[in-house]
């Protein structure tokens, strides 16, 4: 997005890329002539600047599979639901609405920069559900929220970075609900599809990672990559923050920015796609979605092509349950899912026409997902470090973004602002209005 932006302003803009392909955390793959998405796919309201995007590169946009009952798999025991709300216990789910007006409450309380009192910084997410007395029923339902949000454990991440961030998506609600939230829509022909539409615009070299960033004495920066030497004036480096640590700069940045890296560690989620003949589950009225206090699977979603040619089932396995599920085997991974859809959608589950997985924390430029989760004492320690650039260096990525940090909308808002920042670096004229243009 920030070498669109600084192309669109007549700039000569390079894009160097570690991977065989554009996308990074946004990976689209064909199985069984199903399009799937294998990072991310969802996309909702008040993502204005991803939809904003979409839309000038003419990448479709289509609801997600709500119609039908929903499945909540608690306890060992099945059961249907209708709504948003899962049924479970009464009392857990009291107990969760309370502790969901709790958390967003103090959110809604962070000052304008997102930061709060030190001391929410010094726990985790975890802690702060034992001190409010959340219990074992929301304890769980929370721990799946943490899964799928920062792939990681209630304890791994800082209570403030987590009200920071849901407070950056406009509350618990709007980024967890897919109608009127962020799994609201998807698009028809994957995620990736932006990032190969801006790159089929712009010069990038791919499967060329940058090894090491140097300032010159003079006015420039030298990138060094596998295929030679590329002297820029500035660089946006965008790449997650945890790998920031594999460039070497040259000289070495300032010691926050390092420790930055080593306490902002990626998250681990997995997702797995079964593809079959056809949506069986929907004669059954079943809508697909499904949450799920066990694992490996502990949350599948509908996400069959728009005409329903195919059917396709998309579950999430994230935090401690990715951590375990990535070490196994292929076919063995592939026996779990599969398991876990029969137990949830019945025996037919067992007999896709294929079937892939996705382990993000495998991947060696991007070190998980669907994004970092900073544990207590990062945010206030080293936080200011994120975005803030060191010479000619300057930061983008969707980490570094305030408002959906995490989302591809944070990611294309991130981009927006470092090309703003490159921009005014380098003495560019250019007007809100143009730059609003180009997006
Ligand atoms: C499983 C999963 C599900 C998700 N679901 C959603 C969702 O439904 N909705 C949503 O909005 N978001 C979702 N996300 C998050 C979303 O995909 C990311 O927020 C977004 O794609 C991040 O974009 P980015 O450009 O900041 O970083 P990335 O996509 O991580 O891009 C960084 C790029 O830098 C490259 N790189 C790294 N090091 C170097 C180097 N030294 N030299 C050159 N290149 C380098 C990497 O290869 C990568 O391509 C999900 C992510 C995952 C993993």
């Amino acid at each position: 997005m920030a070498a669109r932006q600084l192309a669109a302003l007549g700039l000569d803009v390079v894009v160097l890329e570690a991977h065989e392909s554009v996308g990074g955390r946004t990976r689209s793959a064909q199985v069984a002539g199903v399009t799937v998405d294998l990072g991310g796919t969802f996309v909702g309201p008040t993502q204005d600047r991803v939809i904003a995007l979409a839309a000038a590169l003419g990448c479709r946009t289509h609801p997600t599979w709500v119609q039908g009952k929903s499945v909540v798999r608690w306890h060992g025991s099945r059961r249907r639901y209708s709504g948003t709300i899962p049924r479970v216990p009464v009392t857990t789910l009291l107990n969760t609405e309370r502790v969901r007006l709790l958390f967003d409450r103090a959110a809604n309380r962070l000052g304008a920069d997102g930061m709060g009192r030190s001391e929410q910084d010094e726990i985790s997410l975890g802690t702060w559900l034992t001190r409010v007395r959340a219990g074992q029923g929301a304890t769980a339902l929370l721990a799946a929220v943490a899964r799928t949000t920062w792939g990681c454990e209630p304890d791994e991440v800082s209570l403030l970075h987590a009200l920071r961030y849901v407070k950056g998506c406009g509350g618990i609600n709007r980024m967890l609900d897919t109608e009127g939230g962020a799994q609201q829509d998807h698009f028809a022909a994957g995620a990736q599809e932006m990032s190969l539409r801006m790159a089929a615009e712009l010069n990038v070299y791919t499967a060329c990672p940058v090894r090491s960033v140097r300032h010159t004495a003079g006015e420039d920066v030298v990138l060094e990559t596998p295929h030679g030497d590329l002297v820029a004036r500035a660089v946006v480096v965008a790449v997650p923050p945890a790998m920031r640590n594999r460039i070497v700069f040259d000289p070495p940045l300032p010691s926050g920015y390092q420790a930055l890296s080593q306490r902002w560690p990626q998250g681990a989620l997995t997702k797995a796609y079964a593809v079959y003949e056809k949506p069986f589950w929907r004669d059954d009225n079943l809508s697909g979605q499904t949450l799920s206090d066990d694992g490996p699977v502990f949350i599948t979603l509908d996400a069959s092509p728009e005409d329903a040619s195919r059917g396709a089932l998309l579950g999430f396995i994230g935090g401690d349950y990715a951590r375990r599920f990535d070490a196994l085997p292929q076919a063995e991974r592939r026996l779990q899912v599969l398991q876990c859809f029969a137990e949830l959608f019945g025996p037919a589950a067992l007999q896709p026409l294929g079937y892939i997985d996705q382990r993000w924390a495998s991947e060696p430029w991007i070190g998980g997902g669907p994004t970092a989760h900073p544990g207590p004492g990062a945010l206030t320690g080293y936080g200011r470090w994120m975005a803030e650039p060191v010479g000619r260096i300057h930061w983008a990525g969707t980490e570094t973004a305030d408002v959906w940090s995490g989302f591809m909308d944070g990611a294309v808002r991130s981009g927006e602002r470092a090309a703003t920042e490159v921009a005014a670096h380098l003495a560019v004229r250019t007007t809100d209005d143009e730059m609003a243009a180009n997006a």
